[in-house]
């Protein structure tokens, strides 16, 4: 048990995009904090790993409107602490490179708050590494300066020894310099930095947003004005920015710029965003299905007391499995009772998720869909045959109906049910409308109608005109047409794996 006792602040480094850029020991501290105080380019995404009944708290700084000023950051901070909490404060990059974390650790101190620093991976040096460019290479530089260009360049007394710095280092970094690029860049020539000297900018660096732009010192003004480039960015400048061209790899990737609203339900969405993220692509995880227990366990308990008398038990879902075993240890019961049925799975993870509790699979049919399973068990099923279909509330009616057909006896039961997630859409809605959304991956027909359902856009069509539907097999792509949308992809296989290889096969790439 932790102590209710002293409050104590953790500065904690975001890393500068990429979720994945956070540090172990952050990572951590992000699931056990009490409070979680972040601002912007802490992004929101990392806030996920916040445990239930954490205090999430924005104060986003952004150059036009500043939520919390940096004093009554620094008293929350304290009072949080003073509660006795356990309180991250989020920042992105590392909080001491121009993150003010050095203020906030003052603060700290002052106040006899205790506190600690979890450095972060600085966009100074990982932003450019994204865009292919390493700050030092033994052929071009041994020399790195990373400096404000926040400060206003023409001022008299310049806090920067612009005669040093322009020739003083071999590579420059500018953070936050976007609004005096022109000047920053003036400055530098003027103290003798040759306008020849390659530059580049980089844009929302380690994300799908990532956006670069090269030049040199005489023409990367004009050119950024032209693309209308803006913050926040990093300006880098020197010999290193032509190493872009051979070490490009992260804007090559499959699925580079593409943020991907992943529908799945929470438990199984991970396998999806994994691949996804793998691809290059930001994976948005916005479950539309919950997986809750059935109504009326009755039906399912009536089987599970009779389970001796079945010939096979076909399970459809993984779901489906985790939900009947989960009822059977309910009844302190577990896989010996099955020791007569053999076991039947529509996919390779059921089959998986089967062979996890130690059993064996007889049979998975080799397209994952209710019509494959009939004809796969249509030689071994015979008048009488006695089969369990533990399933979701909503499952479809033709597994069932041919069986009977084939003349078995087929129970049908309620193993769980699949009810609409309880996000907030409007956040999604409004990333649709501003074209935040690339692709929308449909993993089952329940996928899409909860989607469309929690949505609630009277301009579905117009809201996801430019957006790519990729469908899991033909079943949910009638369903996504059906229901009005044009569909883009569908998988050849039946699976996330499937799904994600017809995904990168419509990008026209190779695929993994
Ligand atoms: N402590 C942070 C820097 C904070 S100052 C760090 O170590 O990274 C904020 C500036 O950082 C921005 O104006 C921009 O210049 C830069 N920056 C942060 N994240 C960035 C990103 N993903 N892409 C480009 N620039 C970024």
């Amino acid at each position: 048990m932790v102590a209710v006792g002293k409050g104590i602040v953790y500065l904690v480094g975001a890393g500068p995009g990429d979720p994945g850029l956070i540090t172990v020991k952050g990572a951590e501290l992000l699931r056990k904090a009490d409070v979680i105080i972040y601002d912007r380019l802490a992004g929101h995404r990392l806030t996920a790993l916040a445990r239930p009944g954490a205090e999430v708290i924005y104060v986003g700084k952004s150059p036009d409107c500043h939520t919390l000023k940096q004093a009554e950051i620094n008293s929350l901070l304290v009072a949080k602490a003073r509660e006795g909490k356990l309180v991250v404060r989020l920042k992105g990059g590392d909080p001491f490179v121009f993150g003010r974390g050095g203020e906030e650790a003052e603060a700290l101190v002052e106040a006899g708050i205790d506190f600690e620093v979890v450095p972060g991976v600085t966009s100074a040096i990982a932003v450019p590494a994204y865009a292919g460019i390493p700050v030092t290479h033994r052929d071009f530089t041994s020399t790195l300066a990373v400096i404000t260009g926040n400060e206003d360049p023409t001022k008299e007394n310049p806090g920067i020894a612009w005669d040093k710095i322009a020739t003083g280092a071999g590579t420059l970094v500018f953070l936050m310099g976007m609004a005096n690029l022109p000047a920053i860049v003036r400055r530098l020539v003027e103290n003798g930095r040759s306008p020849q000297t390659p530059a580049a900018l980089v844009r929302r660096g380690a994300g799908p947003e990532q956006q670069t732009l090269t030049g040199t010192l005489e023409d990367i003004c004009e050119k950024a004005k032209l693309a209308e480039f803006k913050n926040p960015a990093v300006i880098i400048v020197g010999d290193v920015v032509s190493l872009r061209e051979k070490l490009n790899w992260f804007e090559k990737k499959p699925l580079f710029g593409k943020r991907v609203l992943v529908t799945r339900s929470r438990e199984q969405a991970s396998a999806l965003s994994a691949a996804i993220e793998e691809a290059g692509g930001e994976a948005l995880e916005f479950p539309v299905i919950r997986v809750v227990e059935p109504e009326d366990y009755g039906p399912l308990d009536r089987t599970i007391s009779n389970l001796k008398t079945y010939d096979w038990v076909i399970f459809t879902s993984v779901n489906g499995v985790q939900a009947f075993f989960r009822r059977l240890r309910h009844h302190r019961k577990d896989v010996r009772e099955l020791h007569q049925a053999r076991l039947c799975a529509i996919g390779p993870k059921t089959g998986e998720a089967l062979e996890n509790y130690g059993l064996l699979v007889e049979t998975v049919p080799e397209k994952y869909r209710a019509e494959e399973i009939i004809e796969v068990l249509r030689d071994r099923i015979g008048g009488g045959t006695k089969i369990l279909l533990p399933r979701a509330d909503i499952a479809r009616k033709v597994l069932p109906e041919a069986l009977r057909q084939m003349g078995a006896d087929v129970t049908e039961v309620t193993a769980y049910r699949t009810v609409a997630g309880d996000g907030d859409s409007s956040r999604i809605r409004e990333m649709l409308a501003r074209g935040e959304i690339h692709l929308i991956t449909f993993t089952s027909s329940s996928t899409i109608r909860n989607l469309v359902k929690m949505l609630n856009a009277p301009d579905l069509q117009a809201l996801l005109k430019n957006v790519v539907v990729a469908c899991i097999g033909p079943v949910t792509a009638g369903t996504a047409r059906e229901l009005g949308l044009k569909v883009d992809v569908v998988a050849e296989e039946y699976t996330i794996e499937g799904l994600v290889r017809s995904l990168l096969g419509y990008y026209g790439l190779q695929t993994v």
